[in-house]
């Protein structure tokens, strides 16, 4: 057997160990007799795998207790329709554009309420996170939406919106858990699980307990925040197994030392492989220094009809998935908390050789 690197930007890699585990633990879960996908989400058995998933997550990303941590289906896409749904209570709300999903969002939301989009980067490419100086907000506006990480761009806030006179609310499907987040500071915060937190089918909101006093009774439970919660999040079936999977991925983080050791391998992974990209007239990364991501390297050739020879050779070296977004072409290396170190080196090394041999 031999394991690739995958710099998929979701579904994405999942730690090695993590994968190990459940395959040892697939049979017979516990000594049950039973795969901890065969069992009822009220008996407890499961109940013991939720509870410790949750409790897990909520000592690694320190969630203070007035908040509720839902464990939903739908994606962050559904999220896009259902904070508004839920939350915006008759008034304007406020949104950020920088990249292709929070201008999903607003598409979505435009459906539901009135949305006011106080900065856009969209005239310079989306390259940048504008600063919150720049923004022309709305006073009296049920909450302001920004995506954290703007996966298909590459494009990460470096800084967390201060002395806003509403709600808070952060899509951060590519980048929770990849280093510790001032949760407290926050309405909501959201995240589909097929990028850093598990395997897809489940979809993470933390949402301050007030909020939720918000969420009208006319819409349906099962897409009601209130609801959910008061039900702990088991209102019908969840994606039991995703969640378990979760659950291992909390473990394995915390084995590894929590979220300041991870943003610290993290930021070394990323600065690696931005180095190589800086260091050569034959790559190039089109964000602003200061908001590039983390979690999602885009990167082009100078030369763009070699993109598909990149790709293939890339591949035959083990190095899947580096290919560019249908929407911005080029390449994107999605290195997200399950990819080692050693995976960086495998691609920088592949991409000095690249060069030297096309020059
Ligand atoms: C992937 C992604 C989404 C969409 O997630 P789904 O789970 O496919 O709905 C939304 N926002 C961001 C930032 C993403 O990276």
């Amino acid at each position: 057997m031999t394991r690739v690197f995958n710099f998929s930007a979701g579904p994405a890699m999942l730690p090695e160990p993590v994968l190990n585990r459940a395959r040892d633990e697939m049979l017979d879960w516990h000594g049950s007799g039973m795969s901890i996908m065969e069992v009822s989400h009220r008996g407890k058995l499961f109940l013991s795998v939720a509870e410790k998933a949750e409790q897990d997550l909520r000592e690694l990303l320190n969630i203070p207790d007035d908040y509720e941590v839902l464990f939903m289906q739908g994606g962050a896409t559904l999220l896009f329709s259902l904070i508004p749904m839920n939350l915006a209570a008759g008034k304007v709300t406020q949104y950020i554009q920088t990249g292709s999903w929070s201008k999903k969002a607003i598409a979505a939301a435009s459906k539901i309420c009135p949305v006011e989009v106080v900065a856009d980067s969209s005239g310079t490419g989306y390259d940048r996170a504008p600063a919150q100086a720049t923004w022309d907000t709305v006073p009296d506006s049920s909450y302001l939406h920004y995506c954290m990480n703007e996966t298909i761009h590459g494009v990460e806030f470096p800084f967390v919106p201060k002395g806003l006179d509403c709600p808070l609310i952060a899509d951060c499907s590519s980048n929770i858990l990849s280093r510790p987040m001032p949760v407290n500071e926050f309405g909501l915060i959201y995240a589909g699980a097929q990028k850093n937190i598990g395997p897809a089918g489940l979809t993470l909101v933390i949402v301050r307990k007030d909020l939720l006093d918000l969420c009208p009774d006319s819409i349906p439970d099962v897409l009601n925040f209130s609801k959910l919660a008061a039900s702990d999040s088991m209102l019908n079936t969840p994606p039991t197994y995703s969640w378990y999977l979760a659950g291992l991925v909390f473990e394995w983080l915390k084995e590894q030392g929590g979220l300041e050791e991870m943003e610290q391998r993290n930021r070394r992974k990323a600065q690696r492989l931005y180095a190589a990209i800086d260091g050569s007239d034959f790559y190039h990364n089109p964000v602003q220094l200061d908001s590039r991501s983390l979690m999602n390297v885009p990167f082009t050739l100078a030369d763009s009809s070699l993109d598909t020879e990149f790709v293939r050779q890339a591949e035959a070296a083990g190095l899947i998935s580096l290919k560019g977004h249908r929407s911005v072409g080029g390449m994107r290396a999605s290195i997200y908390n399950a990819m080692p170190e050693a995976g960086i080196e495998a691609l920088v090394s592949f991409m000095a050789e690249f060069e030297r041999k096309s020059a």
